[in-house]
This record gives C-alpha cells, structure tokens and sequence, in this order.
C-alpha cells in the first residue's frame, strides 16, 4: 500500500438485505466505531448475482433499509444498485464510487466472514482489492482463519493484512478484521419465522416489521 496523508475512510456495506436486522446494523455501527469511520454507505444489491432471487423487490429492500437507518446520521443508504437493471457487480459499484470520491479516498469494504470467503466468486475480484480495502467481521458460525478459505483469497489475506489504522494512511488495498458483537441473526431465519406465523420481534427494527406487514411480505414458505 503507497502511504499518503491519514483520511477517515468511507465504509461500504452492501448485501441483500431481504430483510435488514439488528446483525447488519450492529456490523455497520461497530464498524464505524472500530474503524473510524467518517460514514457508512448502505447499498441495497438490485438484482444479486450471487444467489437466489431475494424476496422482496429491490424498491422494497431499499425501503427497509432506509427505514432502518434513517435516525443515525452516520448511516447513508445508495439506492444506485436497486435503480439499475444491471447485475449488481461490487466491483462496478466501487469503480463508481471511486470516481465520485476521488482517487485519494479510503474505501472500506464491509463484510462479513461468510460474504469474505466467497469474494473469489465475485466479477473481477482481483479489481475489487485495487478499488477498496476490505474490512472482514467475524460472524458467529463462519471462519476467517486463512486456512479455512479458498486458497487464493488466503493468499491475498495474508500478504495484504493490516490493522484497522492502516485502513487511514492509503485509499485501497488493505485486508483488515474487526471484532462486533457476535449475532447470530440471518435474514434467512426471519423469514422462515414471518413464514411460519411467528414473530420477529427483536431481531429487526420495530419499523422494518410494520413495512413488512403492511406490504405482506415474507408469508409463504420460503424456498431460501
Ligand atoms: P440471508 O440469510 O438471506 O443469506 P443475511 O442475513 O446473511 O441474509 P445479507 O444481506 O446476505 O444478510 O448480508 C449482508 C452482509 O452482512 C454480508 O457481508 C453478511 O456476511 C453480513 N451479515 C449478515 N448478518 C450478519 C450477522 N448476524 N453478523 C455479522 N455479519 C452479518
């Protein structure tokens, strides 16, 4: 990493979000803590590539995180992914943002171990390390020891590990962890609770479960 003069980085967090719950808030909050972060910009994925078609539409996804988020005035929510019928490619959306923040910015971005181990599978991984850092969480159940993870990426994980301070003195490139809370609450077990009749309460913002009632979402058995 070349060393330049320390600037708060920018976290980016995106996922699915089908639904936003108090795991993802918490990573994004802890992060900010963690990390000295000047912001954390939520990007909703439109159309994932990843994996199965979520739930919920993106306008609805990008609903609950608004809602979610709106009271905290280090939280800003980029609906740029849910308003382009494109894939949502990370690395598309990090090239982006590296032109609006200028090439000196550090951006951060925040994942958890399980998304971290799949970063392999993603569209021009290799570009994605060149655009940001990567910040890794732990997350209860998913490993982030290197010998743990495809043998490419722990190659990565270890020549570019760095402290969270590091993550300041240059704009991309590093790989840093970070401790949170451990939560365990996956969107997936919320709606498997919403499917079965029972409630959620607890493990989401009290506002994300009025939207999801009012929009009746998340009834069926779900299939994921
Ligand atoms: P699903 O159960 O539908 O797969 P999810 O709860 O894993 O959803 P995503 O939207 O896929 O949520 O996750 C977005 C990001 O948040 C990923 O990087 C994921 O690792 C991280 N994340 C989600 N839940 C937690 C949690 N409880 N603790 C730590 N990280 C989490």
């Amino acid at each position: 990493m070349a060393t330049m003069p320390e600037q708060r980085p920018i976290g980016v967090f995106g996922g699915t979000f089908d639904p936003i719950h108090h795991g993802h808030l918490r990573l994004a909050q802890e992060a900010l803590e963690n990390l000295d972060l000047a912001q954390v910009r939520w990007i909703p994925a439109g159309r994932p590539p990843h994996r199965a078609e979520p739930r919920a539409t993106p306008q609805q996804r990008l609903q609950m995180v608004r809602l979610a988020v709106q009271d905290n005035p280090a939280f800003a929510v980029d609906g740029a992914e849910v308003a382009s019928a494109d894939p949502s490619y990370t690395v598309l959306t990090l090239e982006r943002l590296r032109r609006e923040c200028g090439p000196a910015q550090p951006l951060v971005l925040l994942t958890g171990a399980d998304a971290f181990a799949g970063l392999p599978t993603w569209h021009r991984w290799q570009d994605i390390l060149a655009l940001a850092h990567v910040a890794v969480v732990y997350r209860p159940g998913f490993s982030i020891d290197p010998a743990a993870l495809p043998v490419e990426l722990a190659r990565e994980f270890q020549a570019r590990r760095c402290s969270p301070r590091e993550l300041q003195s240059a704009p991309a490139g590093g790989i840093a962890t970070f401790p949170m809370t451990p939560l365990a609450i996956a969107a997936t077990q919320i709606r498997q609770l919403l499917a079965a009749g029972r409630s959620p309460r607890y493990l989401l913002p009290e506002a994300v479960i009025a939207y999801i009632q009012a929009q009746q979402l998340y009834l069926s058995t779900p299939s994921n």
